[in-house]
């Protein structure tokens, strides 16, 4: 695979861990990304690193940006807490920290990922390099055509961009992604010494997901760097502004439910506006909930809408495939999507490095990748469609179930296992 040139479009979370593993093996490889700077207001939020994004990290990392990413992540409990729309707790799931980081829970900012991500691969990426669309030339290579009338060719070609992928569009067309009519507006609340003290303690420490009679749900996670820095810069804030400072700490907070329940013109609403629109649907629940709301810099609220890939059947293997939210993006309400990318990259990491015939290697990749990418994909319609239900008796038989297994420590392990 060493003599093969890899081309990778975009250099997200998942393009550029896979590119960090090739690289590292000596493998040739180009990442062609639109763009140099966050791109979109997500970048401003944390990411929740499960053990499989964690070990991708490891498995792919070079040693010294592997202790990068360890040094950099959030301080605070991982201990995830359902609660009532009053602050009563329904059930909380330990997490005790886990001998090895790389079967750890780590919180972290997405801006201080994708440092750690870009480092040592300044001669691999292009930035400035809009995809467009891709030809098969007649000696079998794949030839790329970029929005500014350049071309590049390469031997393999991995699709990395992101939900609304390109490469997906134009080889495999049939695979779609929709809206599920569900809206979430994220936000963050800073936290420092003077606004801790404003807010119930269970809040600061861990996430939760705060459940209400129905129709509505919300998600709240506290991220704090400690102003921890690595070498290299890593961890410093490029950006200013409340949204995209990544050295205070933060609790962020999302609110979902279906679009039909937000007022009218949401898509075009400020930050102001659209917090205000949260808080009148939250106007009875417990105050530090709506503390939390009112006190957050209207700059750093967003409107995310939910969409969901539809999984589709197996494909022939080829010299073009594809990773993360290219191919199975979900909706956000499992916290699973730059994880299974990254599960991605680390997995295709492994086929193209591991000796075997690249198509037989990439239909490995992809059998499993399906089997996985697509569970979750199903996973987080399903949790998406609880955090906005509205079936009150449902959510009743939820809540009674949590309370029930937080009142027997050995089954509630067995249920969350
Ligand atoms: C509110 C919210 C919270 C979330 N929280 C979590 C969480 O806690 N944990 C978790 O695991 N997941 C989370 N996710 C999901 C996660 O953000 C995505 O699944 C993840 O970013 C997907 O990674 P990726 O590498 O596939 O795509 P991306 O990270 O989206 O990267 C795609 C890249 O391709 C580039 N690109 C796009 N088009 C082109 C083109 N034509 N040419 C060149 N480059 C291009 C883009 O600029 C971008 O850099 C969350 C999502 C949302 C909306």
């Amino acid at each position: 695979m060493t003599n093969k040139s890899v081309a990778i479009i975009g250099g997200g979370i998942g393009g550029l861990c896979l590119a960090q593993g090739l690289h590292r093996r000596g493998v040739r490889v180009t990442v062609y990304e639109r763009d140099r700077t966050p791109a979109d207001r997500l970048q401003g939020y944390r990411v929740h690193i499960d053990p499989n994004g964690a070990r991708a990290l490891r498995d792919c990392l070079p040693e010294h940006l592997w202790q990068a990413f360890l040094d950099t992540t959030g301080r605070g409990g991982q201990d995830f807490g359902f609660l009532t729309e009053q602050l009563g707790t329904l059930a909380l799931l330990e997490t005790p920290p886990a001998a090895d980081p790389a079967d750890d829970h780590h919180s972290v900012s997405r801006i201080t990922l994708r440092q750690v991500l870009l480092s040592g691969l300044e001669d691999v990426v292009e930035f400035g390099k809009t995809y467009e669309r891709y030809e098969r030339t007649g000696d079998g290579r794949v030839r790329l055509h970029f929005a500014d009338g350049s071309m590049a060719e390469a031997d393999l070609v991995v699709a990395a961009d992101g939900g609304n992928s390109r490469v997906r569009k134009q080889y495999l067309p049939h695979a779609r992604r929709v809206d599920t009519g569900i809206a979430t507006v994220a936000g963050k609340f800073p936290l420092d010494d003077a606004t801790r003290g404003l807010i119930s303690r269970r809040l600061t420490d861990g996430p939760n997901n705060v459940i209400p009679p129905k129709g509505i749900g919300l998600f709240c996670a506290p991220h704090d760097a400690g102003g921890v820095r690595a070498a290299d810069g890593i961890g410093a804030t490029e950006q200013g502004g409340a949204l995209m400072d990544n050295s205070g700490g933060y609790l962020l907070w999302a609110v979902g439910a279906a679009e039909g329940r937000f007022p009218c013109g949401l898509e075009s609403m400020s930050g102001a506006q659209l917090k205000a629109a949260v808080a009148a649907m939250v106007k009875d629940w417990h105050p530090d909930l709506r503390t939390m709301i009112d006190l957050t810099d209207d700059a750093t609220v967003s409107l995310l809408p939910i969409r969901t890939s539809i999984p589709i059947e197996a494909w022939q293997a080829s010299n073009i495939t594809l990773l993360g939210d290219a191919i199975h993006s979900m909706t956000p309400m499992r916290g699973i999507g730059a994880n299974t990318a990254l599960r991605d990259a680390r997995l295709l990491f492994l086929a193209l490095t591991s000796g075997r015939a690249q198509v037989a290697a990439i239909a490995g990749y992809e059998r499993e990748m399906r089997a996985y990418g697509f569970a979750a994909v199903r996973d987080s319609l399903r949790a998406a469609e609880q955090f906005v239900g509205d079936n009150r008796l449902a959510r009743m038989g939820f809540k009674t179930f949590l309370r029930t297994v937080q009142r027997f420590p050995s089954l509630k392990a067995k249920v969350f296992a």
